[in-house]
């Protein structure tokens, strides 16, 4: 049984697509897209050899090593050109880690441009949003959904041939998510809120308070005010 979580991520994979699913651990999201007829070929990218083993034991005990292929590196160089990898997953890690995963195989030519990028970043979606922004990749689709008193964003993505805008709300709190204004963006955001109180509760107890840093997050606040409004 697949998370909520990766079968949402699975959702937004075209069918037939060939997938590079980056830090994969156990494979579960290729193998289950193989499994559902989604897809025929997948790459299961590792860089811990733990997981790697894990994503290796996963695949025979399926049966599928013809159609998902474990490979040992780091980040997109998991991804070689004959795969022809149209669909690239990156889920379950920080969102500054899937940025720099994602620069890092920007600089070393393993983005052709005609992958659908399918992101769900833990934390920090902020710099996913920026890195998609500064390399052209405009926001195709978002989800955010909770499973297991935990909050998930997923972002999919397009590289676009016009410059894409994108402001810092956007950023900040997503290009659809706002407009859907779920029940789950709400709570997510206003959990943020509190948190926010709590840090600035404990800033003013300081000798000497950290005033910038207090009206930073008053600001932050803020905008989460104006997006809930
Ligand atoms: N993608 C799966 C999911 O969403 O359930 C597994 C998420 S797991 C929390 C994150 C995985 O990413 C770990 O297995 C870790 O070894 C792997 N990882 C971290 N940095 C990586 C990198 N630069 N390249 C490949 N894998 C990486």
């Amino acid at each position: 049984q697949l998370s909520k979580r990766l079968e949402t991520v699975a959702s937004f994979v075209p069918k037939k697509s060939r997938v590079a699913d980056i830090g994969s651990d156990h494979a579960y999201l290729p193998i289950y897209l193989v499994n559902q007829g989604v897809i025929d070929f997948a790459v299961a990218g590792e860089v811990v050899k733990g997981p790697f083993e894990n994503a290796k034991n996963q695949i025979i005990e399926s049966g599928l090593t013809e159609k998902v292929i474990a490979r040992m590196a780091s980040g997109l160089n998991a991804i070689e050109q004959e795969d022809e990898i149209d669909v690239i997953t990156i889920c379950g890690m920080g969102g500054m880690l899937i940025a720099n995963i994602l620069e890092d195989g920007f600089q070393e030519g393993k983005l052709s441009g005609k992958e659908r990028l399918i992101l769900q970043p833990n934390v920090v979606e902020v710099e996913v949003r920026m890195w998609l922004k500064n390399h052209a990749y405009k926001i195709v689709a978002e989800e955010i959904l909770e499973e297991n008193e935990k909050i998930y964003e997923i972002i999919v993505a397009e590289k676009s041939s016009e410059e894409v805008e994108l402001s810092i709300e956007e950023a900040i709190f997503g290009v659809e998510l706002p407009k859907k204004n779920s029940a789950v963006f709400v709570k997510k955001w206003r959990q943020e809120q509190k948190h926010i109180d709590r840090i600035i509760e404990n800033l003013q107890k300081a000798k000497k308070p950290n005033l910038s840093k207090i009206t930073e997050l008053e600001g932050m606040k803020k905008r989460i005010e104006e997006v809930l409004k």
